[in-house]
């Protein structure tokens, strides 16, 4: 049964000593599709690289709420080009990051918004990171209605989680539900419909339990879909499916 990481980071430089071998073998270790996140104008131009190295790889491009201070309103239309290409299936990156607060909240918001605009013009599904800004992050989200996405490792409330399946969202899970203290996440997972979960790694953060504070990577995909089955109460083999058609789904690829 083959798993689907539908939110990874390989250009990231934690994996410059191993990035080919380790890619090569993820289809050995029953990963099937890999969605690569590209977060800014050069991790986007990496994400494409990657995606048409392996045929298993596909591409998110945006700019993270962590870069929106960096970059010029020209680099974002810029990247718009890159989305034509077969491989690029949605547009993320994208979001509010309060935690951090890299930029201003004004900034964050601008630019998440102008990339909301361009995921409706080209009928794209769209990746959202959140981080302690769910409610203006809801707020965004339901000024464009008919946008489709992911809420990439949830983490907000299931009242949230509610009112965004009303909106049609879909939400991913990493490996933060497989440790001891994440107990917020389980009533989400449990109630959430069947069509609506993903699973990801969000490599090469947030390994799983039992590879917690190591370098993440796809191949630690099979500890969070365990759980997630566990949470469920369905098989492992059950979780697997449902994910990897789930994300399939999202992202058009078949
Ligand atoms: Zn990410």
């Amino acid at each position: 049964m083959m798993l689907f990481d539908s939110h990874a980071h390989y250009e990231d430089e934690r994996f410059d000593c191993d990035r080919d071998a380790l890619l090569s073998s993820m289809p050995a270790q029953n990963v099937g599709w890999i969605v690569n996140v590209g977060c800014d104008p050069s991790g986007a131009q990496t994400a494409v690289r990657l995606a048409e190295r392996y045929p298993f790889v596909y591409a998110a491009i945006g700019v993270h709420p962590q870069s929106a201070g960096d970059v010029t309103d020209e680099q974002i239309i810029a990247l718009e080009t890159l989305y034509s290409h077969p491989k690029v299936v949605a547009v993320g990156e994208i979001g509010l990051d309060y935690y951090y607060e890299y930029t201003t909240r004004e900034r964050q918001k601008d630019v998440f918004i102008r990339q909301l605009e361009t995921a409706a013009r080209l009928n794209l599904p769209v990746c959202i990171h959140n981080r302690e800004a769910h409610a203006d992050t809801l707020d965004v989200l339901r000024a464009f209605r008919g946008v489709r996405g992911v809420l990439h490792s949830y983490s907000g409330s299931l009242e949230m989680a509610k009112e965004l399946l009303k909106l049609g969202y879909v939400f991913s899970f990493s490996g933060i539900i497989t440790f001891k203290n994440a107990k917020r996440c389980v009533p989400i997972i449990a109630y959430l419909p069947s069509d609506a979960i993903l699973i990801e790694t969000d490599c090469p953060y947030l390994a799983p339990e039992p590879m917690r504070g190591r370098r993440c990577d796809s191949s630690f995909l099979r500890y969070t879909c365990a759980r997630l089955a566990e949470i469920r109460g369905i098989s492992f083999e059950q979780a697997a499916e449902l994910t990897t058609q789930n994300a399939k789904r999202l992202y058009g690829i078949f």
